[in-house]
């Protein structure tokens, strides 16, 4: 996982391809095999993709961009004085963050949690972001009997109509699946939920972004990568979410990345929100972030805000969904996080969650 620049050289012909060409390629085959053999796990493979289904239709994975991995968009799952329920808002909202540079957002507002995918069809067309809606279930407690009932076969079922067909009875598609939801205990449903997902991503191809509780021991995080790599998932296509750079502790953050998977670092900003993530300060958490780079955990690091509550937005005095560009992005500058490694962060390896490539 070296992020050692390519050497400058001049351009000499050897068999057909350039000395550069060649060495370009032997860089690009061994950071796959840095990326993908895990020791003392089978590597699973699931089919990379040509392109990423957002609510507007494919895009090519190189025209993703600048990507946040785990926002909402429009979310119901506390209350009224909680909930992002004001499409005209949220577009305001979005559009400041595509006005400073963003050009992707990932909505994980899925089953459970109200998703609505003609208004981030609507929300799409008036920002220009490029919205990739969420397939799946959110956590057991937010679920109807019904759907708790549900067997994994059936689960499946409308993942994959969710994916390949349309949410909700319109032809709007999934392009991820996420937010999985695992509570803490994990419950039954929760874990035909997983193999469900793990059965999607193998059958489709697509990205998957799991949520787990805060600061849940390392064992849970493990049990449920076990379970998804028995169902086939490839844990180099699955992030873990709501992990804290600088509160997990490095040993059990180095232990998720020997697994492959990526560490979703998706809570920059929501301390306005909740209070007791802000007892470590942004710079700590910059460090921590620096040492993990030096490392090499680069390429399995994804950044975002998780904007869920009214509070967390610009209209309210939170930091809203251009924070990470706004804040987060010039203290890793001056910590010594080269403009290369913040693309690795912010463009390519969410180029990889959600495509494979
Ligand atoms: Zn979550």
């Amino acid at each position: 996982m070296s992020t050692q620049q390519q050497p400058v050289e001049a351009e000499s012909s050897v068999e057909g391809l350039t000395r550069r060409e060649a060495g370009r390629w032997l860089v690009a085959a061994l950071g796959a095999a840095a990326c993908r053999v895990v020791p003392g796990f089978a590597a699973q493979q699931v089919p990379a993709l040509s392109s990423v289904m957002t609510v507007r239709g494919p895009v090519k994975p190189k025209q993703l961009g600048f990507t946040l991995p785990h926002e909402h968009v429009l979310i119901t799952h506390i209350g009224p004085a909680v909930d992002l329920t004001d499409e005209d808002l949220a577009a305001r909202e979005l559009g400041l963050y595509r006005a400073a540079g963003g050009r992707t957002l990932v909505c994980m507002t899925n089953i459970g949690i109200k998703r609505d995918p003609p208004a981030l069809r609507r929300i799409s067309d008036r920002t220009d972001l490029q919205i990739v809606m969420g397939a799946g279930f959110y956590k057991d407690k937010w679920q109807t009997p019904e759907t708790r009932a549900l067997s994994t076969e059936a689960l499946l079922e409308i993942m994959l109509r969710d994916l390949q067909k349309g949410a909700d009875g319109t032809e709007v598609r999934a392009g991820v699946l996420g937010e999985i939801g695992v509570g803490h205990p994990r419950t039954e449903f929760e874990e035909r939920v997983l193999r469900a997902a793990a059965r999607a991503q193998r059958a489709t191809g697509v990205g998957m972004i799991v949520h787990f509780d805060i600061a849940i021991p390392l064992a849970e995080h493990m049990e449920a990568l076990d379970i998804l790599e028995s169902e086939g998932a490839s844990l180099t296509r699955v992030a873990i979410s709501h992990l804290l750079p600088a509160d997990n502790g490095p040993q059990h953050l180095e232990a998720l990345a020997r697994r492959g998977c990526f560490l979703a670092y998706d809570f920059f900003g929501i301390e306005v929100w909740i209070r007791k993530l802000a007892k470590t300060s942004l710079d700590t958490h910059v460090e921590a972030i620096r040492r993990q780079i030096d490392k090499g955990l680069l390429k399995n690091l994804l950044f975002s805000q998780d904007v869920c509550s009214l509070k967390q937005l610009v209209a309210n005095g939170g930091y809203g969904y251009a924070h990470i560009i706004r804040n987060v992005l010039p203290k890793l500058r001056a910590a010594g996080v080269t403009a290369g490694q913040i693309d690795e962060i912010t463009v390519q390896n969410p180029r990889r969650l959600l495509a494979g490539v």
